[in-house]
């Protein structure tokens, strides 16, 4: 079962966590992958031997989101290597926690940087080639918390709002044009950012969550192919809560 053979897609932050379940998910069903990293090089590498070793095809590609000539250069390399941009899943993002009177500008600007402002260019990149093939697809990973807000991460909250908001407003720019925008947000997944959070949070968060368990980076990852898939061509601007019922 191939859903996405000769599809060609850019992952974001595809060298751990939830961006590498979707790598390797993407390239198990056939689609060529460029696994961006921002820092750790080997990772990334260790994703593309994982999917090049199964007899797919990717290659790594250092970019910080939040830089334009950097994502012009994913982009450019992206197009070399594949000859065309199907898919685009901006899932990078990071934490920089803190109450709002602790926060410091430094933690708001590059949360909103990555977060937010990254998704703005990598979407905006691959648009021009996506508007030429008459075809795209982009899915953004935001977070339950942009729907319901969360005290200590005010800067967090505003991106991941900013980025449900951005996918309604892309997809209706880009529909006439046969590209697909919509997002997942997902709850409480396992992966390193969440790792970093004390027992007691982790049970309190327990609590709320109606399914009764932690997700993890293939819960997510199922869906957004799903949403990258043709089985939903008439789904756009949509924003989809991966969270075990969490959120309703
Ligand atoms: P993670 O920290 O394991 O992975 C994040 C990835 O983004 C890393 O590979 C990191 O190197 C990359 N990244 C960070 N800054 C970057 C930059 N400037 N340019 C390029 N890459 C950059 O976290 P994760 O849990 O896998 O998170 C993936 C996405 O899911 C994020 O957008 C996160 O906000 C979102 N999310 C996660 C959870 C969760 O519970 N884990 C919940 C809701 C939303």
């Amino acid at each position: 079962m191939g859903r996405f053979i000769g599809k060609a897609a850019i992952v974001t932050g595809a060298s751990r966590g939830i961006g590498r379940e979707i790598a390797l998910l993407l390239a198990k069903e056939g689609a060529r992958v460029a696994v961006n990293y921002s820092g750790s090089k080997d990772k990334a590498e260790e994703v593309v031997k994982l999917i090049t070793d199964a007899g797919g095809e990717a290659f790594a590609i250092q970019a910080d989101v939040s830089d334009a000539e950097s994502v012009k250069n994913m982009i450019d390399q992206t197009l070399e290597h594949f000859g065309s941009i199907d898919i685009l899943v901006n899932n990078a993002g990071i934490t920089k926690d803190n109450l709002l009177m602790r926060m410091k500008e430094d933690e708001w600007d590059d949360v909103i940087s990555t977060n937010l402002k990254g998704v703005f260019l990598c979407t905006k990149g691959v648009t021009r080639q996506m508007m030429r093939q008459r075809a795209g697809k982009i899915v953004n990973v935001a977070s339950i918390v942009g729907v319901s807000g969360n005290p200590g991460q005010a800067n967090y909250v505003a991106a991941k709002s900013g980025v449900i908001g951005f996918t309604k407003t892309v997809a209706q720019e880009l529909a006439s044009r046969n590209i697909n925008v919509n997002a997942v947000a997902p709850g409480f997944i396992t992966t390193d950012m969440t790792d970093a959070l004390n027992e007691e949070v982790t049970k309190q968060m327990l609590s709320m969550i109606p399914l009764g368990k932690l997700g993890n980076p293939e819960d997510v990852a199922k869906t957004v192919l799903f949403l990258l898939s043709d089985d939903a061509a008439y789904i756009t601007g949509q924003t989809i809560h991966v969270d075990g019922g969490m959120v309703m």
